[in-house]
């Protein structure tokens, strides 16, 4: 596929509109909101769908993926509270839209996929935008021990149940946000680490993810 990166008038005029959809959807925090203005989504997608980029809508990216929606995509983020320099471990890197929401805040996202096609679009895509996460292909049921720990863990597919593995690459202090449920729903959960074993738990909104898949999920 040849991508094509140009960023006219009409797109962005149409990323403007997405950021005030959110707004409307109670995405409060202004420097997501910021990050969505800016990172040029319809890279994402074949020029023939450009005109489906900046609606409020996951789309699919091969493999039977997603690019999640927006308002999903903002949601997340707004619960990780992302400051400068943050190193986040992302759990699904699919199209690697999430990862330059992640980087615009300032974050240093080490980012897993474990479809092969997919990360490798996303080792080309990425760096020719300008934006440089570390890329790992595998399966991120199981975290990245290798790199841990992090200051915050983001899982963009739906979880059975909250990985403990995930939970020990976690700093103190840090938190995990991941999607849990069955296969058709999902509650959001953010889980934070307080104590060497001591963790505080919060269930949220729902929402429908395709699955994780691998050692400790699906
Ligand atoms: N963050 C993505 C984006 O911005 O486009 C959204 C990705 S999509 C909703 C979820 C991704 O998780 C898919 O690309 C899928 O292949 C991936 N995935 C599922 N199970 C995984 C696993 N165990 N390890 C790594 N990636 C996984």
């Amino acid at each position: 596929m040849a991508y094509k990166f140009i960023d006219n008038y009409r797109e962005q005029g149409a990323r403007k509109k997405l950021v005030s959809v959110l707004k409307k959807r109670g995405i409060e925090d202004k420097a997501v909101l910021r990050a969505i203005g800016k990172v040029p989504r319809h890279f994402f997608f074949d020029e023939t769908f450009w005109k489906h980029a900046y609606k409020d809508i996951a789309f699919p990216i091969g493999e039977g993926q997603t690019i999640s929606q927006p308002y999903t995509v903002a949601y997340q983020t707004e619960l990780l509270h992302i400051k400068k320099g943050d190193k986040v471990l992302e759990i699904g890197t699919g199209s690697g839209y999430q990862a330059c929401i992640l980087m615009e805040l300032g974050a240093e996202v080490y980012t897993i996929e474990r479809q092969e096609s997919l990360y490798n679009r996303t080792i080309q895509i990425l760096p020719y935008m300008g934006y440089r996460p570390h890329f790992f292909l595998g399966d991120g049921s199981k975290g990245l021990e290798e790199y841990a720990p992090y200051d915050k863990i983001l899982v963009t597919a739906g979880a059975p149940l909250v990985p403990e593995i995930m939970l020990q690459q976690l700093k103190l202090g840090g938190l995990l946000v991941i999607p849990v449920g069955d296969e058709d729903s999902q509650k959001m959960v953010t889980v934070l680490r307080v104590g060497e074993n001591e963790f505080e738990r919060y269930e949220l909104d729902s929402f429908r993810f395709v699955p994780l898949v691998g050692d400790q999920a699906w």
